[in-house]
């Protein structure tokens, strides 16, 4: 048996487990098992510490843990590094542990089209936002801007990373919606649009838009997007090409993608 998890608290929401169990049955992986693991901030390092002598090989990290993960790590990749957070730590035979944050080439891999020397604005200041900039500079975006509703925190951020700070959303080919706005799906779309400092219309003018939220319906941002003809890519497809390259860290496969997104979506594949 090879075990697998995903660490957050809460995780009883993760769409993880079921994605990963879409991954193992299309590849025939019998012996492994992804479960949640819900485990308290004050007793990650020592729970964690524990997973790879009780037969984890791996274990995906979600909110608060991301940067707790890095800091324990024993070796880390250049992105978590980076980031400074981690969403995948693997655990080796002689105990050590290693920390990667697919994240970003996650979120690369769902956009699925070169970015460089295209424009992007990230709205949004937070861990996901941090990983989307960093993401995109790599990649040789040309003009990389932040906006968010905490003006500071844009500022913070794009002055470590090199990215530009913008007092209001600017025009760009690519959008990426690194805010939790749409995930509380009360809000009717224009004020959901007015949380992010957009109109309908200027949603239209973007080459591409990307919401990492995710839900049963297109987020507003995305319905948006959508009637204008925008490219889309949706929180689903972000959330499936990050497990992916972590399914391929720990089992040296490539990942079933399509299984994984009816999985994740709560469809039979
Ligand atoms: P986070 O670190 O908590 O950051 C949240 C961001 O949302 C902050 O910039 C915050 O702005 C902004 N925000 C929250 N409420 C807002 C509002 N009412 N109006 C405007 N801005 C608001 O969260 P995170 O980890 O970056 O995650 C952000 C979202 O991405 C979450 O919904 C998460 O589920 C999703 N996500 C998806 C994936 C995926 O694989 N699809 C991966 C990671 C994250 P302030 O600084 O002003 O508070």
């Amino acid at each position: 048996m090879k075990r697998l998890g995903v660490i957050g608290w809460p995780v009883a929401h993760s769409r993880s487990p079921a994605m990963f169990a879409a991954a193992f049955a299309a590849c025939g992986m019998d012996g492994w098992e992804y479960q949640r693991l819900p485990i308290a901030p004050e007793l990650f390092e020592q729970t964690v510490r524990a997973l790879g002598a009780s037969g984890f090989a791996g274990a995906n990290v979600t909110i608060p843990h991301k940067q707790a993960a890095l800091a324990l790590a024993d070796e880390a990749g250049e992105a978590a590094r980076a980031i400074g957070a981690a969403n995948t730590l693997s655990f080796g035979a002689d105990g050590k542990i290693a920390a990667e944050n697919t994240d970003a080439p996650g979120l690369l891999a769902a956009i699925g089209e070169p970015v460089a020397g295209r424009s992007a604005l990230v709205l949004g200041a937070g861990g996901s936002a941090r990983a989307a900039v960093w993401a995109l500079l790599g990649e040789g975006a040309a003009d990389v801007s932040v906006w968010n509703r905490t003006p500071e925190r844009a500022r913070a951020l794009a002055q470590e990373l090199g990215a530009r700070a913008v007092a209001e959303p600017v025009a760009a080919d690519l959008l990426v919606n690194c805010t939790s706005v749409g995930l509380q799906r009360t809000a009717t779309e224009p004020a959901a649009l007015n949380q992010l400092g957009l109109s309908a219309d200027q949603v239209g003018s973007y080459g591409c838009v990307v919401d990492l939220v995710y839900g049963e319906a297109p987020t507003p941002l995305l319905a948006a997007a959508s009637r204008t003809g925008v490219r889309t890519v949706d929180g689903l497809q972000v959330l499936v090409a990050q497990g992916a390259l972590s399914f391929e860290l720990w089992t040296g496969r490539g990942a079933p993608l399509e299984a994984m997104r009816a999985g994740a979506s709560g469809q039979p594949a």
